[in-house]
């Protein structure tokens, strides 16, 4: 076969603090080729993209060097993100074409992976879209799972609030709580945002757009467990709302991600007065400890319909820079998933 092209995603300027701009700061490009029929594979695989996970942490490798290595551990300069691939041609005896695999790849079409190691074979037994690899059986499945697990503490009763509730996390998170006996306040951007946490088992849901978060929160409250994912004002309306003892899992800070200025949160003296803990975390760190468990649990629980999960697909590579930017306008209903192809 002659060659083909091989369009890939790339991050091409820093784009400040600012919203990324859609072929400026991040272009679709078409410039190289690749003959899937002749590649080199050096022992390794040749792998085709079929879905690519579009993620807010994405905007936060477009960081400068210095600035990334200061605040987490996430290693320098990667164009890469979760993306469920299959195998065109193996010179691993551990894989055969056809086969589907997890792994952290290149935002392009084809890719030769020469560390086989780092890639997960994915059975499916459950038979579910191979797409759910990359939401609720996926990182930010594991994100809601592990963190919950480690921090929550929940008692049945307990008030728990979830902000960016209808994302690929938070809808995981209202469903955790909902099954631990918990009352669960959720808030979302849009009316059909907010239907559908009510739909998951939210026992209230907000417009946070519509309705100050404040003001629910103090008719609601207190809180027992905040799942923050946005940070800023609404994570210094939960410490006002908190009660005695509460449990602050901060996984995000979406409304900080763009923004000229850091928000500063005037009212953290309280927690000292109300004893409050706050538990920032990387899924990465909490992976090894309930990994197993997971992968036990979420694809057969999503399987059966005991867990709801809801996709927002882009299709076409070409589109992956509007994806990007999409999730952190508030586009995306559901976990944004870039269709790269389909078989
Ligand atoms: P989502 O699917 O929830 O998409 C992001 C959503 O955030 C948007 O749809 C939008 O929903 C909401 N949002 C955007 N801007 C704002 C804003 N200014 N104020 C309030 N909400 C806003 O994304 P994920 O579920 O993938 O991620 C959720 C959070 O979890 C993010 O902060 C992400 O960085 C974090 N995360 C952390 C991990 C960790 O290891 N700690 C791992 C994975 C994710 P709406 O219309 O409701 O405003």
């Amino acid at each position: 076969m002659a060659p083909v092209k091989n369009g890939r995603v790339v991050f091409k300027e820093y784009p400040g603090k600012a919203f990324v701009v859609p072929g400026k700061t991040v272009v679709y490009d078409e410039s190289e080729t690749i003959d899937v029929d002749t590649v080199p594979l050096d022992g390794g695989v040749l792998l085709k993209m079929l879905y690519l996970s579009i993620d807010p942490y994405l905007r936060r490798l477009m960081l400068p060097t210095e600035e990334r290595k200061a605040h987490s551990g996430v290693p320098p300069v990667r164009i890469a993100n979760w993306a469920v691939g299959v195998v065109v041609r193996s010179e691993d005896p551990s894989h055969n074409a056809g086969d589907h695999v997890l792994g952290l790849l290149p935002l392009r079409h084809y890719s030769v992976v020469k560390n086989t190691a780092a890639l997960m074979k994915l059975e499916n037994k459950e038979g579910i879209p191979w797409s759910a690899y990359l939401g609720v059986c996926g990182m930010p499945g594991k994100t809601a799972y592990c963190a919950w697990k480690e921090f929550a503490k929940p008692k049945p009763g307990d008030t728990v609030f979830v902000s960016a509730a209808s994302g690929a996390v938070g809808a995981v998170v209202v469903q955790l709580a909902k099954a631990d006996g918990c009352r669960v306040i959720a808030s979302a951007g849009t009316h059909e945002k907010v239907a559908y946490v009510a739909s998951l088992g939210a026992d209230v849901a907000f417009n946070y757009k519509l309705v100050p978060t404040m003001k629910v929160l103090q008719r609601e409250g207190p809180i027992n467990i905040y799942w923050d994912n946005v940070g800023g004002e609404t994570l210094e309306a939960a410490l006002e709302q908190a009660a005695t003892h509460a449990r602050v899992i901060v996984c995000g800070s979406i409304s900080t991600y763009n923004t000229a200025e850091p928000y500063n949160v005037k009212n953290l003296q309280l927690l000292l007065w109300k004893e409050i803990h706050m538990y920032g975390f990387l899924v990465g760190t909490l992976e090894p400890k309930y990994q197993e468990a997971f992968y036990r649990e979420m694809p057969a629980k999503y399987a059966k319909g005991e867990v709801k999960y809801k996709e927002h697909f882009v299709r076409g590579l070409e589109k992956g820079p509007e994806a990007i930017v999409e999730v952190h306008e508030g586009k995306n209903f559901g976990k944004s998933v870039l269709v790269v192809a389909e078989e």
